[in-house]
């Protein structure tokens, strides 16, 4: 993911995914989104759910890792809780939908062994 996408995430929610400076300091356990931009919305939706629910409860959340596993979002925590978990279900549910290059309505696709999910546009022929 562009970096500059990464800090806003970061500067938006540093309860749970730690904090990254452009100054060179930084306090995290991510490091890096490792997907494509067309998932920016879908999590920080997920990551504004999340943070919520953890001011709301108490509960402790970490982000430990973000990536990208057979065309669907994979999205790791630490702590939390059932509300929480229930929400990163539909936000790898959700991802299979949606184009990772663009962000646009997209499907799962096997392309020479590869499963990934993309738009028409960004299919690879
Ligand atoms: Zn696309």
């Amino acid at each position: 993911m562009s970096p500059d996408i990464e800090i806003e995430l970061h500067k938006k929610y540093p309860k749970i995914l730690g904090y990254i400076n452009e100054d060179g300091s930084y306090r995290t356990r991510l490091w890096g989104f490792q997907c494509g931009d067309g998932w920016h919305q879908l999590i920080d939706t997920l990551c504004a759910s999340i943070q919520a629910r953890a001011e709301a409860t108490g509960v402790e959340v970490q982000v430990t890792q973000v990536k990208e596993k057979f065309g669907a979002l994979r999205f790791y925590i630490q702590g939390g809780d059932d509300h929480i978990a229930g929400m990163i279900d539909l936000g790898e549910e959700l991802s299979s939908k949606i184009c990772e290059v663009c962000g646009k309505p997209g499907q799962k696709k096997n392309t020479q062994g590869w499963l990934i999910t993309r738009c028409d546009a960004h299919t690879p022929t």
